[in-house]
């Protein structure tokens, strides 16, 4: 495939834009050559700007689980753009989709509406502090949470002591209130909590993580933390921002049964367009300004096209009973001809999939934490990527990211795709 045009506005766009993207991984850091700009998309495909059609493995990061330019979204949008495309003030459709989701997720009684996954993390930790009253989180290694300060932390010295700010910019008094501990690792856990007595307002989680590729919880893991939270008044946080309303109606905690104290949500929720939410019971959204002390506001917020967009994606979600075994069905699919064709070949690896988040890992040994997952042969995966992109296959540049599946995918494009993989196994 010819990446021409896309090399030229590449250029272009680094005169301009650091780094030529709005969004570091899109730059192909981690795998190096040019990224490829898009110009349009329609269901399972893109279509780039040097006229090559990609099967897409990304889907904007999750939120295209029905497929791009998927109609009922886009003619919300329009209809909506057509009466006025922000007010700052309320509007009927919030409560709609309001509704519609706290239907949907277990355990929450009120939903606040934001911009993105980063803000609906951020608010969530500052509300939990609020409601709380403790300054101190634990997060895991390898889980992301958006890009607030607070979260933007890497392991310190000790095992059970604070973490350190892995960008500059985010100050050490800041890193001290974040507390780092081993995904899957439950005793960690329990020496921060120790160690930190009374100190800790939340834990917060991707409770299947998708970040360091697809990780899932290990049995009794999340419910040990639930225990953990209740036995020590601290309270839990589900970021469900890439696992809600794809894993399950409900996200993870209807798919594995286990209740958190406040839950985020992004991508899907906003159907494309940029939305972010939190949520959870009366006692604790209360709260929230204008309700309770705790601040929090956006100018965007709610605004109308993005609550169109969500709405005719959550109500598409609500209404289709079988969409989230159909997106099972073809990952599984997917695992098992990527499995065959590596196997085939010798190629190590390990594959890890939860429902339709699956990634691929060029190392035999179990991935469960960012330890294992750091642990693939990133040369390998570079060779991967490029070769499937040159099959017309488009999967995240970067070793640490979870496929996202769509619905829009066809057996014909799955085997396409694996057929692509057969061929590249080869090489590895
Ligand atoms: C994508 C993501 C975020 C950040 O969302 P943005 O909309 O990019 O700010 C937060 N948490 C998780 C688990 C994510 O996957």
């Amino acid at each position: 495939m010819i990446y021409k045009r896309s090399s030229a506005l590449f250029a272009d766009a680094e005169r301009v834009i650091p780094g030529g993207v709005n969004s570091p991984v899109r730059a192909f850091k981690g795998v190096g050559g040019t990224p490829i700009f898009v110009k349009e998309a329609k269901g399972a495909y893109l279509y780039d700007e040097d006229g090559n059609r990609l099967i897409d493995y990304i889907n904007s990061w999750g939120p295209m689980i029905l497929g791009h330019a998927f109609e009922p979204v886009v003619n919300a949008v329009i209809e909506k753009a057509k009466k006025g495309t922000s007010f700052g003030m309320p509007t009927e459709i919030e409560t709609k989709i309001a509704e519609l989701a706290i239907s949907m997720v277990p355990n929450v009684d009120k939903i606040r509406f934001v911009n993105s996954g980063t803000e609906a993390c951020m608010s969530a930790v500052r509300l939990a502090r609020g409601y709380s009253g403790k300054d101190k989180i634990i997060k895991f290694a390898g889980c992301y949470h958006g890009h607030s300060d607070s979260f933007l932390i890497q392991a310190g010295s000790g095992a059970v002591t604070f973490g350190t700010p892995n960008s500059p910019g985010v100050t050490q008094g800041t890193a001290m209130d974040t507390l780092l501990a081993r995904y899957n690792d439950l005793d960690n856990v329990k020496e921060l909590i120790i160690a930190n007595q009374s100190e800790i307002a939340a834990i917060i989680i991707e409770p299947v993580a998708g970040n360091m590729g697809c990780i899932p919880p290990k049995d009794g893991f999340l419910n040990g933390l639930r225990d953990l939270c209740d036995e020590n008044d601290i309270l839990l946080i589900f970021d469900e921002v890439m696992t809600g309303f794809r894993l399950a109606k409900g996200g993870v905690q209807e798919l594995m049964g286990v209740d958190a104290d406040i839950v985020c949500f992004g991508k899907v929720i906003g159907g494309g367009l940029p939305v972010g939410a939190f949520a959870a019971r009366n006692e604790i959204m209360n709260h929230l300004a204008p309700l309770g002390p705790v601040y929090q506001a956006g100018t965007l917020s709610g605004n109308p096209l993005a609550m169109a967009a969500g709405l005719a994606m959550l109500t598409e979600l609500n209404q289709d009973n079988q969409v989230f075994k159909r997106l099972e069905e073809k990952t599984a699919y997917l695992q098992d001809g990527i499995a065959k064709a590596l196997n085939t070949n010798n190629v190590l690896h390990t594959i890890n999939r939860v429902g339709s988040m699956i990634s691929v890992h060029f190392d035999k040994d179990p991935v469960i934490d960012f330890e294992t997952a750091a642990k693939g042969n990133n040369e390998t995966f570079k060779t991967f990527f490029h070769g499937l992109l040159a099959e017309g296959v488009y999967i995240a540049p970067s070793a640490f990211e979870t496929w996202f599946i769509t619905d829009a995918l066809t057996y014909k494009d799955l085997d396409e795709t694996i057929a692509a993989i057969e061929k590249i196994a080869k090489t590895l």
